[in-house]
C-alpha cells in the first residue's frame, strides 16, 4: 500500500513526497482510513510507529476541505495535548512539515517559558493547536484561548499524562470539548484507569493497535550487563569510548545523576549535554538542536524530557538506571530503531534493579542477553540474589521453556541465559 491509495488530498501527497515517506506505517495504513471517515479512534501505539502522522494527516485533510466554505477560519478546529513541551514542540513540526501546502496554520504552547510569544501567534488566529495541560489551562483562564470552535481532539500519550498526575487536568479539559467533535486518544499501555478516561473521551470508536512488543522485538538490539551502582559511570566511559562517536542517548532516573554523568563523561574526555525538567526550555532546546546536527553526540536525559526526542539515526540508548515502569523500558529503547531504521539499547542493572529487569522482560515477552564479558561484572550481586528468599530470585530456568525462539545468547545464539558467568563479548555490540 502507497499513500496514493489513502484518498489523501493532493497538497499533503505533496509534502509526503518532501518528507520521502512512500509507505504508511502500520498504524497509518490502519488509522487514516478510520479518521477520514470521521469515527472516533482508540490507538494503542507508542511514538515511533508514525503515530504523530496517522493523526495530524486526517486532521488537516479535514480541515483543508472545511475551510473553503467556513466563515470561522482561523479559529482552533484541533487541539492536540500532549505531555511534555518537546513532543509538543514535535507534533506541531509534524503538522507544519504535512500541511505546507494547505495554508492551514499551527501553533505550540507549553509551560516553562514567558506566555508573550505564545499568545500573540494565537492572536493571529491558528487552526491547530498543540499544547501541554498546564499552559492550555492557564491560557484558557485567561481568555486566550477558547475551545469553543474544536472539532478535532487529540489525546496523546495518556498513560504518559497520568504518571506525570495530570489526570485532573485532563478532565477539565475534556469537559470543556463540544460535544460535536471527533475524539482520538492515544496511549502506548491500556491499564484499567486508561481504558476509563478514553470511555469518559471518546464516542463510538474504533480501536487499532500496534503493540509494542513488536518494535522492540524486531527492530532493536537489546542487552543487559549487570554492574554495580558504584562501577556504572566506569562501565558507560568504557563503553562510550569503544563506541566513539555514535550518536547515544542515555537515560538516568534523576536530574541530579543526568548532571553527574556529563560531569563525569567530561572528565573522560567525552563531550555530553543534559536534558531534564531543571534546565530551561532554551537550554534544552539548544542541547536537543546541538545533538540533532551531530554537534555533539551523547545527551543524558530523564524521561519525562526526553519524551518524544526523535533524532534520524539515533545509534544507541543506554539505560544507566532502569525504569521501575516497565513500559517507560519500551518507550526508552524506541528512541533508537525508529520508523525504519534499526537501533541498540544497551541498560545497566544493578542488584536492586532485577525485579525491574524481570518486569520488563515480562513486558516485552523476551528474555534480554546479558553482557558478562566486561570489566565490571557485578559479582557481588549474584552473592546477594542468591541469599535472596526463593520467590525473589531471577531463575533463569524456570523461563527457558518460555518464547524461545526470541530468546538469543549473542555470541552462541543458543538460550541458555543465566545469572552466572557467561562469555559474551560486549565489543558485539
Ligand atoms: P512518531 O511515531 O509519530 O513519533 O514517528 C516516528 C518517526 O517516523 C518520525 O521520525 C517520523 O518522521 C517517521 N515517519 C512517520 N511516518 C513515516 C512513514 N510513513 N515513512 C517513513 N517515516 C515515517
Amino acid at each position: 500500500m502507497t499513500f496514493n491509495d489513502l484518498g489523501l488530498i493532493e497538497p499533503i501527497l505533496r509534502a509526503l513526497k518532501t518528507e520521502g515517506y512512500t509507505h504508511p506505517t502500520p498504524i497509518q495504513q490502519q488509522a487514516i482510513p478510520i479518521l477520514l471517515s470521521g469515527k472516533d479512534l482508540l490507538g494503542c501505539a507508542q511514538t515511533g510507529t508514525g503515530k504523530t502522522a496517522a493523526f495530524a494527516i486526517p486532521i488537516i485533510q479535514h480541515i483543508y476541505k472545511q475551510q473553503k466554505n467556513d466563515r470561522n477560519a482561523r479559529r482552533i478546529r484541533a487541539l492536540i495535548v500532549t505531555p511534555t513541551r518537546e513532543l509538543a514542540i514535535q507534533i506541531g513540526d509534524s503538522f507544519t512539515a504535512y500541511g505546507r501546502h494547505t495554508g492551514i496554520r499551527n501553533t505550540v504552547i507549553y509551560g516553562g517559558v514567558k506566555q508573550g510569544r505564545q499568545t500573540a501567534a494565537l492572536s493571529r488566529g491558528v487552526d491547530i493547536l498543540v499544547a501541554t495541560p498546564g499552559r492550555l489551562l492557564d491560557l484558557i483562564s485567561q481568555g486566550f484561548i477558547s475551545l469553543r470552535d474544536i472539532r478535532y481532539s487529540v489525546l496523546d500519550e495518556a498513560d504518559q499524562m497520568l504518571d506525570m498526575g495530570f489526570i485532573h487536568d485532563i478532565r477539565r479539559i475534556i469537559a470543556m470539548l463540544p460535544r460535536q467533535r471527533q475524539s482520538l486518544f492515544f496511549s502506548a499501555t491500556m491499564p484499567k484507569n486508561i481504558v476509563e478516561l478514553s470511555r469518559q473521551m471518546l464516542g463510538d470508536f474504533e480501536r487499532v493497535t500496534v503493540r509494542p512488543e513488536q518494535t522492540t522485538a524486531d527492530k532493536v538490539k537489546q542487552s543487559v550487563y549487570l554492574v554495580s551502582k558504584k562501577n556504572k559511570a566506569q562501565l558507560l566511559k568504557h563503553l562510550l569510548h569503544e563506541q566513539y562517536g555514535a550518536s547515544t542517548l542515555i537515560f538516568c532516573r534523576t536530574k541530579h545523576g543526568c548532571d553527574k554523568i556529563v560531569r563525569i563523561l567530561g572528565k573522560g574526555n567525552l563531550h555530553a549535554a543534559a536534558i531534564h525538567g531543571n534546565k530551561s526550555q532554551n537550554a534544552r532546546q539548544r542541547a536537543l538542536g546541538d545533538f540533532k546536527r551531530g554537534k555533539i553526540s551523547i545527551l543524558v536525559a530523564t524521561d519525562i524530557a526526553a519524551r518524544g526526542i526523535d533524532v534520524d539515526a539515533l545509534s544507541m540508548v543506554i539505560n544507566y538506571d532502569l525504569p521501575n515502569v516497565s513500559e517507560t523500558y519500551v518507550h526508552r529503547i524506541g528512541r533508537t530503531g525508529r520508523a525504519s531504521a534499526s537501533g541498540v539499547a544497551l541498560s545497566f542493572c544493578d542488584v536492586e534493579e532485577r525485579t525491574y529487569l524481570r518486569d520488563i522482560e515480562k513486558l516485552i515477552r523476551q528474555d534480554i542477553p546479558i553482557i558478562e564479558d566486561h570489566p565490571w561484572v557485578d559479582e557481588q550481586g549474584d552473592l546477594i540474589e542468591q541469599m535472596m528468599p526463593k520467590s525473589h530470585q531471577h531463575n533463569r530456568r524456570k523461563n527457558n521453556g518460555r518464547n524461545s525462539g526470541n530468546r538469543k545468547n549473542y555470541r552462541s545464539g543458543g538460550n541458555n541465559r543465566r545469572w552466572s558467568k557467561r562469555k559474551t563479548t560486549s565489543k558485539q555490540v
